[in-house]
This record gives structure tokens, sequence and C-alpha cells, in this order.
């Protein structure tokens, strides 16, 4: 049975509420999620509903005043037989790229950027062509960053993609004969909206050579917009099988579909699969018996949540398990909201002191870097360090860095008066002697420094020995907090980095 929960009815039903807030903690939890989206996502960015009569379809009606095309032909393998339907086409296409060059990333697309950033998101699947989620950050199929050069089997290094963009990319254009690629620029644009395609200049080289030699002249293909029409093979469907393949190996524990009627033949398979393996990798339910928080915690993993204005049909009844109604914008923005409330310490951040300067002089202190907090990441003293793949330290949207500023706040006078909030191991899901264990520590001590010179590649501080030349005042809270813990850097042989423990405002204040 599908449970519906109306986002308008969050405010007024306690009920409803309540279990909004426990979606919105299940995504904090998970850490493996993979996200489907659809155009609902970007209906806030700007960009003219391609499907209605208005907007893009009039404008190309002026131009083309005889021709009759409904939405869904102009989408289809098949316009290419026609002369006429392949001059709308390529009008069409001209000036819905232009519509969305001057979008910017919704709420929902920064969204599937903080999953990412907090390495939450397995994979990002859209159908969507308007490139929105690599402006938000996240690497698409046909980003250039992801193009393998070598003569291997794989045209992308599948490895490397954060979003599947399963019907193409508007911004990019591919020869119809050689299949070379290039950014959509301006000169293709103009070509376009007279209805034409440009030579592929690839082919055009071969050509000319060959008659150079005097041989025959070959073909010379057309650049075609790079999106994937209905009816039409994926350039990159063997890598995006292998990426689907490899995910679904992974086990994904939550599977979320935002904005997308969910019509699309090959759509819905992909996500009935993910919706197949999410279920299986639930928790068994002996597994969620016990304490009621035990049991609140267990029952998030597994879930397939639905966010969309309009109800699925009712082939997806055991398949989709929330069916949330309303904008997706609207429900990112609960989400982060929730969970931010909720597990403050994922929202910490760290920053990196650099001194400079001299130490007769006073010298100066400013922030390196800024490192979030990445969940799944044990920083305890027996920890395992993993190589980090996904781009941790890559610059977060505005909203999530917490300002701080100078004077630190003071340490707590006793490490058990410190908000139980700031540990990392106080999940339900560890057992009792790691959870005191791992809890007390952290407490006690979050990170060790030897290990924040590892994480932040400083090399320095080993070396650093304390003498009376090496003393280096960084002020008196740095000394009131931790400063026992922290080698005194030397100054001024060259710039010396010192970590401060800075401590996240108390959840009371957070609320
Ligand atoms: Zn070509």
């Amino acid at each position: 049975m599908v449970v519906t929960l109306d986002l308008d009815a969050s405010t007024s039903d306690p009920p409803v509420r309540r279990q909004l807030a426990n979606l919105s903690l299940a995504v904090a939890k998970c850490k493996k999620i993979v996200v489907v989206t659809g155009a609902g996502i970007s209906c806030s960015c700007g960009i003219p509903d391609f499907r209605s009569s208005d907007g893009l379809y009039a404008l190309v009606k002026q131009q083309y005043p005889d021709v009759v095309l409904k939405g869904r032909d102009l989408f289809d393998a098949s316009l290419f037989r026609d002369p006429t339907s392949t001059a709308v086409f390529y009008t069409f296409i001209s000036r819905l790229k232009k519509s969305i060059d001057v979008a910017t990333p919704s709420p929902t697309h920064r969204f599937l950027k903080t999953l990412d950033s907090k390495r939450k998101l397995l994979r990002s699947y859209t159908q969507n062509i308007d490139g929105l989620e690599d402006r938000a950050g996240l690497v698409g199929t046909s980003s250039d960053e992801v193009k393998t050069h070598g003569k291997g089997k794989s045209k992308i290094k599948t490895k490397e993609v954060r979003n599947v963009q399963l019907h193409g990319d508007i911004h990019r254009v591919r020869c119809t004969f050689c299949s070379a690629d290039y950014p959509c620029a301006s000169e293709h644009l103009e070509t376009f909206l007279a209805g034409t395609a440009p030579d592929c200049p690839e082919c055009a080289v071969r050509s000319t050579a060959r008659v150079a030699r005097s041989a025959r002249a070959l073909k010379v293909g057309k650049l075609r917009p790079a999106i994937v029409l209905y009816d039409e093979p994926h350039p990159l469907g063997d890598d995006i099988g292998s990426i689907q393949s490899a995910d679904i190996a992974r086990k994904p524990d939550m599977l979320i579909i935002m904005g997308t009627s969910l019509k699309v033949h090959g759509f819905k398979k992909l996500v009935k699969d993910f919706a197949r393996t999410v279920h299986e990798s639930a928790p068994p339910p002996s597994a969620c018996a016990g304490s009621p928080l035990k049991k609140n915690a267990k029952n998030f993993a597994g879930k397939v949540i639905f966010v969309n204005k309009t109800a699925p049909g009712s082939e997806w009844d055991g398949i989709i398990d929330y069916y949330v109604v309303g904008e997706t914008d609207r429900w990112v923005e609960k989400v982060i909201e929730d969970w931010k409330k909720a597990r403050p310490s994922d929202w910490e951040v760290q920053k990196t002191l650099v001194a400079t300067g001299d130490a007769a002089t006073g010298g100066s202190l400013h922030v390196a870097k800024e490192i979030t907090n990445t969940m799944g990441t044990k920083v305890g003293k027996g920890a395992k360090r993993k190589p980090v793949r996904h781009r941790e330290n890559a610059p977060l949207p505005e909203d999530e860095i917490w300002d701080i500023t100078l004077p630190l706040p003071e340490a707590p006078p006793s490490p058990s008066k410190r908000p139980q909030s700031r540990c990392h191991y106080h999940d339900v899901e560890s057992s009792p002697s790691k959870k005191s264990r791992e809890g007390a520590r952290a407490v006690r001590e979050p990170i060790h420094f030897e290990e924040r010179g590892l994480l932040f590649g400083n090399t320095t501080n080993s070396k650093v020995r304390s003498t009376p030349e090496n003393d280096f005042d960084l002020g008196e809270n740095i000394r009131k907090s931790k400063a026992s813990k922290i080698p005194k850097p030397r100054i001024p042989t060259s710039r010396v980095e010192v970590v401060l423990e800075l401590r996240p405002p108390s959840r009371k204040a957070l609320a």
C-alpha cells in the first residue's frame, strides 16, 4: 500500500507531520541513496513546460504555421524521416536551449549535490536534458570530464559519473554519421534556429584529406542535438547499463523518485529494478524488534519515496512506499530543515586555520579550507581510513556553511557536558558496547591530531617541537579549548597549519 503524505497538511495534521519528519530522518540516516528525476524538478527553474501548447510551441508555430506536430512527435526518432518535421525539431531545440541557458538550478538540484557532498548519493539518474544537475555540481554522463580517450570498450569513466543523463544533453551536439560530439555552441544554435543542422567538422576533414589525394569524397554527417529521442538507442547505452548493474550490486538503501509522471517504458523498468533491490536490502522484520528507538531507526532503511504533484497509478502499489504530494523543492527544503534539527553534527564545518607571518610581529590567521562533516567516515582512534573518492572539499552552497568567526567558543567545563549530538556514534544501529566505547571517545577527543594531519595532508606538525622560540600565541580562547592537544607550530620557517576544533551551536540554539 502506498502511504500518501500531503505537504500542505504537514502543519495542520500531526500524524502527517510526524511521518514526514521520519522520512527526513530516513534520508539523513541512509547511506546509498539512488535518486531518479523527471521534468518536475526543473519546473521552478524558469524552463518553459515544453508539453503545453503555449510558450515554445507558439513560437515555433509562428515560424511553421502550416505544420501540425504534437509534443510527442517532436521527440520521436521518426521525425528525421520528414524534412519539415526535422526543420521544426531543430528550431524547437534551438529555442528550448536558449531558455535553458538562462535558467538556474532549483533547490532540488542543489539537494542532489548536498546528498553527494555528504556521501549519501549512490547515483542520480535523470530524464531531463537541461543539464542543470551538472551546473549544480554533479558530473554527468555527457561531461568531458568522464570521457575516455583510450581504445577500450567503455566510452566513459563510469566511476566518475554522478548523474546519469538517460535522455542525453541539450548542451551537446553529435554527428549523425561518425558520432563525434561537441559542446553546442552559439553558431550551432543559429543554424538550428533556421531549421537546418551544421556539417560535422571531423567528417569534413576526413573527406577533404581523401579528395586531396585524389580519392573519392566521403559522406559528411550533420551535427544534431545530442538528446535521445523516443525509440532511439542511447549512444552510451552499454555504459549506462554497466553503471546501473554496478549500483544494483551495491544494494542501495533508499530510492527517491521526484518530479516524473513515470510514463516512459524504459524509465519505468529502471525505477522498478531499483525499487526491488531497495526492498530486498531492507532489514528483516526481526531486526526491527526491540526498543521503540531501534524499531524506528531500522524502519528507515529500504524505502521507496515518490515526490510529485500528481499521484502514481495503481501499477505502483507495492513498489512505492510513500507518496509525498507537492513540489519537490518544498519537500527537499523540509528534509534539509528536519535533518539539520535532528542531526546537527552532520552539518558541522571544520575550518583549518593557517598561521602566516612572523611571531615577533604577531602574525595572522586565515581560513585555509573548510571541511564539512562527511557521514560514514569514522574519525576515532581505530578508524579505517578510506581514500576519499568524492569531491569532498568542493565548494558548498552558501547556506551549508556556518559562519564561524573568531574568537572561538570556549570548551565546556567537563567532557560530560558536551552535547551528545556532536558524536557520530550515537547511531542506535551500533551495538551497546560499541556505542558507549565510540561515544565516549568521540566526546573526549573527536579527532586525534595525528589523524587530522593525515586528513589535511599536513606533514609538518610531527616535526614541530616546543621550544621557547617556537611558542606562538594563538590567543586565550585556543589555549582554553584544546591547546594541550595542539603541538606548538614553528614560526616563521614557513607556513604552519593549525587545526582547531569548533563546536556547533547547541540543538537549542538551532531550534
Ligand atoms: Zn562526423
